[in-house]
């Protein structure tokens, strides 16, 4: 997996920096396999399948628009409008590292955990401007997943395995920004048609 040789990128000093670069080649494996609160989100979605919990997700066309937001945020965060008030609350490393002290934060962070019980990462999908400022980073990126249109058969176990919502059995873009690389849509494929492989040329 090409998120393996993060560690090992030798033209950056921190781990901070191996993940800023990585983001360029293959996309946001932080957010997939590292984020603490990502990973919550993710354990909290399983138990709650687990235990039968009704599960909600938005239609399409209304995803694609829910799914700007976090990019909206983040560009005013960047703006520097309400910068405080949108950092505390939506960036990933301030609330959970140090806002979850104070009970304003807390609270929002409890609030996205119940979420978590019925819908699919509600705080990745819509709010976190970590995630956004990352995804951004990420859409010229020469490696991530790929969908062969030749051998797929169109029985969408894709998009439902997709924690971040992507119509990856329709969608033409190359390099979503919202992919996460979590492998779930490869796993769910009952045709192994989708791959993490070189996306330049090819259709997701
Ligand atoms: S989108 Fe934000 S909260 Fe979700 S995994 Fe990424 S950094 Fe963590
Ligand atoms: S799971 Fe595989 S076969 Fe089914 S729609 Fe997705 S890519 Fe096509
Ligand atoms: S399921 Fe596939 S398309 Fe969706 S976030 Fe995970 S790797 Fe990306």
């Amino acid at each position: 997996m090409a998120g393996l040789f993060v560690p090992f990128l030798p033209f950056a000093d921190s781990i901070g920096q191996k993940i800023w670069i990585s983001i360029l080649f293959v996309g946001v494996f932080f957010c997939g396999w590292l984020c603490p609160f990502g990973t919550l989100q993710e354990w909290v979605g399983w138990l709650a399948r687990k235990i039968h919990l009704p599960r909600f997700q938005l239609s399409l066309s209304w995803q694609q628009y829910a799914q700007l937001l976090r990019y909206f945020l983040y560009g005013l965060s960047t703006l520097n409008i309400v910068f405080y008030f949108l950092n505390s609350r939506f960036y990933f490393g301030h609330s959970v590292a140090v806002g979850m002290w104070d009970w304003v934060n807390g609270s929002v962070l409890i609030l996205f955990i119940v979420l978590a019980l019925f819908t699919d990462r509600p705080f990745c999908n819509y709010f976190c401007m970590h995630g956004a400022s990352l995804g951004v980073w990420s859409v010229l990126r020469p490696l991530g997943i790929v969908r062969d249109s030749k051998t797929c058969v169109h029985c969408a176990q894709c998009d439902k395995s997709c924690p971040m919502n992507i119509p990856i059995s329709s969608t033409e873009l190359i390099g979503h920004p919202n992919c996460i690389n979590c492998m779930k849509c490869i796993t769910a494929c009952p045709k192994n048609c989708i791959a993490f492989t070189l996306m330049r040329g090819k259709k997701l």
